[in-house]
């Protein structure tokens, strides 16, 4: 697009915006399950409203907005008191959960430079189960990543690997609470111990549940303990921009005391403009997302929360057993949260997909990977509770199509291929190759039927699938 030579009216904006979203995720209808939060709720309404009317405000300087000051003071307040966070416990504000682990990890970093100062190259261990952003984390900070086995049955941390995978230079270890793949929640008392045992920190990833699961604990749910009463928890990532339904741009890290966020601070007075001093990563910083979260959290209180765990509790038990009663299908693990994932051994679960995306639902495919097989994926919030019973109605269907439908044979091909060849031979140029035979083309349009896509994705070697996702984002985006 050029700049239009004159500027536009505010209708001719708003008409055109308007436009360009028909294509996009039809979230409000409820037939979403994934990446938009929706408590079914005014509240959400407040917190937009909140939102536009704090976006001027620069949280870059809170001496000159003490608004923004006094708001994240009592958001992270709320947070630190859902997760039975003492007086000592404190924490920053963030825009999100991947923030929040990176600067639970510069933490970790700094921390260790000062307290091991023998560990010269710091490692992290995680298990697989742990999310993408603890491996983008470190990779930026130039910590190694270990990554660790799951319970076969469970998917939850297998303890006794972690344990075998720590060495001398491992400062930081870490479990879900829940996981976002399978929502189950990982023995953090055994993890924190062994932490503590062995003198390093331990970080609990409550980015998707930790705010909501004391609701489900308090409505019967029975899951291990995760927050700050089990000794050796010294952070906590909780985004509030998903269970908590405030608008995107909300997370807060938690630590068990000051002196470890210390940290974590970061301050520059040595260049000839202003004195930099951020505690998170962002320097300029909208008031928007932190006053938006304060006006949802205080929107719902305690009650408000109780009726939403209460009714996505009840869906997500439906789902997962009408999902349990559909022949060929089965759900992985045991659900402790709001999230499910089912895998088939009778029909290609990327059919399965394709043929609920034709039906107007969202799921959300993942691969095969370190043992958890190709599988659906289901976050379910309040507005998806009334639909259980068409979703089972349709996911019937679909499963019976799908059986009827052909395996890749382009992905079986490049299976067989991968397991005689090393992913570093092959060379960008076949890559781009592969995803065009697969449909995926030019400018990031993806064909309205992916199995195949997915197939192929799923058949790679997860090196080979991060070169391929990076090369069609690099074309996606070209202005
Ligand atoms: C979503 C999520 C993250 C990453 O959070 P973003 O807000 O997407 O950056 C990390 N961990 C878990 C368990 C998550 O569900």
């Amino acid at each position: 697009m050029e700049l239009p030579k004159q500027g536009k009216s505010r209708a001719a904006i708003t008409a055109t915006l308007e436009e360009y979203r028909s294509g996009d995720l039809k979230w409000k209808t409820g037939r979403a399950f994934g990446y938009v939060y929706d408590p079914g709720h005014q509240a959400m309404d407040i917190g937009k409203e909140v939102y536009a009317s704090f976006l001027t405000e620069n949280a870059l300087d809170p001496t000159a907005f003490p608004s923004l000051q006094r708001l994240e003071n009592e958001v992270v307040g709320m947070a630190r008191r859902q997760v039975n966070g003492d007086e000592d416990v404190v924490g920053t504000f963030t825009s999100g959960g991947t923030e929040s682990i990176i600067l639970a990890l510069k933490t970790a970093r700094e921390w260790a430079k000062q307290h091991k100062p023998d560990v010269k190259a710091p490692e992290m261990v995680v298990c697989a189960t742990a999310h993408a952003a603890f491996h983008k984390a470190a990779y930026y900070l130039g910590i190694k990543t270990v990554m660790t086995p799951f319970e076969k049955d469970t998917y939850r941390v297998d303890v006794n690997a972690m344990r075998a995978a720590m060495t001398p230079n491992t400062i930081l270890i870490v479990g879900s609470a829940p996981s976002y793949a399978h929502g189950v929640v990982d023995p953090i008392p055994e993890i924190a111990a062994l932490a503590q045992q062995a003198g390093i920190l331990c970080h609990v990833d409550g980015c998707v549940g930790a705010w909501l699961l004391p609701y489900f604990r308090r409505l019967g749910g029975t899951f291990p303990e995760f927050d700050f009463k089990v000794p050796g928890v010294t952070s906590m990532s909780m985004d509030l921009h998903k269970y908590a339904f405030a608008p995107k741009g909300a997370s807060v890290v938690l630590y068990k005391n000051a002196a470890l966020r210390r940290h974590q601070i970061y301050a520059c007075s040595s260049w000839v403009g202003y004195s930099v001093v951020n505690a998170a990563v962002q320097s300029s910083k909208s008031g928007g997302p932190m006053a938006a979260a304060w006006a949802v959290l205080n929107a719902l209180g305690d009650e408000g929360y109780l009726d939403i765990a209460r009714a996505m509790k009840e869906a997500t038990r439906g789902l997962a057993e009408g999902i349990g009663r559909i022949p060929g299908l089965r759900v992985l693990g045991r659900p402790d949260f709001s999230m499910v994932a089912f895998a088939s051994d009778t029909a290609n679960v990327f059919h399965i997909i394709d043929e609920m995306t034709t039906r107007s639902w969202y799921v959300q495919p993942q691969f095969n990977r370190s043992g958890s097989p190709a599988n659906i994926h289901l976050s379910v919030g309040p507005t998806n509770a009334p639909w259980v019973e068409a979703f089972l109605k349709d996911l019937r269907e679909s499963v019976e199509v799908a059986k009827t439908l052909p395996v890749s044979e382009l992905a079986t091909g490049m299976e067989a291929m991968f397991k005689t060849m090393d992913p570093a031979d092959v060379s960008d140029e076949t890559i781009t190759q592969m995803m065009g035979m697969a449909g995926a083309g030019e400018g990031g349009a993806l064909p309205q039927r992916r199995a195949e896509v997915n197939q192929i994705l799923s058949a790679m070697p997860p090196a080979l699938v991060e070169r391929a996702l990076c090369e069609f984002v690099n074309k996606m985006f070209r202005g």
